[in-house]
């Protein structure tokens, strides 16, 4: 019998397990496959230190600045080299067994190679996890159950909380690890707004390793094709500056699906249970940046877990306490900011977005309002947003 059962031991469900763990209660954190390397980016802004601040003494790409462009190439760059500590570029596999033994350390116990697939019943009650595991079936016995096992989440569909994600509700992304000389700025990311809803990204690893790769998102999955477009974008002739050479080898490849629509704030928690990281939609609508938010979450779920714990009170009463949580809450405000512009930006094949970008080349004004938007989660002005659909 454990206090807590987590289902997934990826960023959010590892910080979860390491909360609980610290402050003395039962945890069994629930992993398919530790061997398993996320597909992502791996892009992690400096806000990631306040929650392991152990990253710092490891030897990561430290990035101290952007490249956006806009999908006709109008380009905007930003540096923080002077202002703020540098974010990261992260191996996922690396990253995630990382921060999984800083739970371990705390006291969680690991249960690997488990693929968590049905609730156990009692009376009604969901009292624990059962999961298909070498060894065959196990069951897992606890008081609050968090599911924190991404977008294949089986347990979500199962909770009652939210129904499947629908296909023009998600991002679908591929990636590839590429090895190879290339005349990438090692200090920055690069990422390439396109003319349907989606993006690509270039994110240096080290001096010869880089991660390339795309995604489209909400209705324009349903409109293309992700091999195709991926395809294209690799072989975008505005990258060829970038990689001289005729050939790179691929190291690693995946394709995942993403939540786009930002948090499903109804579907959070319920009796005893809580959804946590992207299986609740922590990633951000635009950027698709979700490890630093699904964190976030892992943690606001693993206090209220807590406070329940602590109060022999595992109701909906008070596990309220995550949604209203002031991190969660500014999370979720950032989301629906975005989610409101996502459309406008990209109408007329990301007309407005390319205006963005050209106006923000030339006028100081205009670029700051940008870069507030896109890495300070600034809402732009209505004002703002009519003088970029006045444009032609
Ligand atoms: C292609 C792509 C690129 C991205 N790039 C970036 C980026 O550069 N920066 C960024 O911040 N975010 C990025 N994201 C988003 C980021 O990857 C996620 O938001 C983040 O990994 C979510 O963390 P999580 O712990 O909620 O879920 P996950 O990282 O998905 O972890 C879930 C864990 O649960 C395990 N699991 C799954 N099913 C089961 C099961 N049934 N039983 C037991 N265990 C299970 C998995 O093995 C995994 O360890 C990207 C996403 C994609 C798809």
């Amino acid at each position: 019998m454990y206090d807590v059962i987590i289902s997934g031991a990826g960023p959010a469900g590892s910080k979860c397990a390491e909360v609980l763990a610290k402050s003395g209660f039962k945890v069994a954190l629930i992993e398919k496959d530790t061997s398993w390397r996320k597909p992502c980016g791996g892009g992690v802004s400096s806000r990631v230190f306040k929650y392991y601040p152990q990253l710092r003494k490891l030897d990561l790409m430290p990035i101290t600045g952007i490249t956006i462009y806009s999908g006709d190439y109008h380009k905007l760059e930003y540096s923080w080299k002077e202002v703020a500590e540098p974010s990261l570029t992260v191996d996922r596999l690396e990253f995630d067994n990382f921060i999984r033994d800083i739970a371990i350390d705390a006291g969680a116990k690991l249960f690997d190679k488990n693929l968590s697939f049905d609730f156990i019943y009692k009376n009604n009650h969901k009292i624990g996890v059962k999961t298909k595991s070498p060894n065959g079936t196990k069951e897992y016995f606890g008081k609050i159950i968090v599911i924190a096992d991404g977008m294949s989440s089986k347990l979500v569909n199962l909770s009652g909380l939210r129904n499947k994600w629908k296909i023009d509700e998600i991002g679908l992304c591929k990636c590839t690890i590429m090895e190879g000389k290339n005349l990438l700025d090692k200090s920055a990311i690069s990422l390439f707004f396109r003319r349907y809803k989606g993006y690509g990204w270039i994110f240096p690893l080290d001096e010869t390793h880089f991660n390339i790769g795309c995604g489209t998102w909400l209705e324009a999955n349903i409109e293309n094709n992700l091999n195709q477009v991926y395809n294209e974008f690799i072989h975008d002739p505005n990258l060829k500056k970038f990689f001289p050479n005729k050939n790179y080898k691929e190291i690693w490849r995946g394709s995942y699906p993403i939540p786009a629509l930002g948090v499903k704030e109804k579907s959070l928690f319920k009796d005893n249970i809580m959804i946590i990281g992207d299986a609740a939609g922590f990633v951000s609508p635009i950027s698709g940046e979700g490890i630093h938010t699904c964190i976030v979450s892992g943690k606001a779920a693993g206090d209220t877990a807590i406070r329940a714990l602590e109060n022999d009170n595992i109701s909906n009463q008070t596990l309220r306490f995550y949604k209203s949580y002031p991190n969660i809450k500014k999370i979720i405000r950032n989301f629906k900011m975005k989610v409101s512009i996502v459309d406008f930006f990209y109408e007329n094949n990301g007309l407005n977005l390319n205006n963005m970008f050209h106006l923000a080349e030339t006028d100081d004004n205009i670029r700051d309002v940008v870069v507030n938007m896109f890495l300070f989660n600034q809402a732009p002005t209505r004002d703002f947003l009519s003088k970029l659909k006045s444009m032609k």
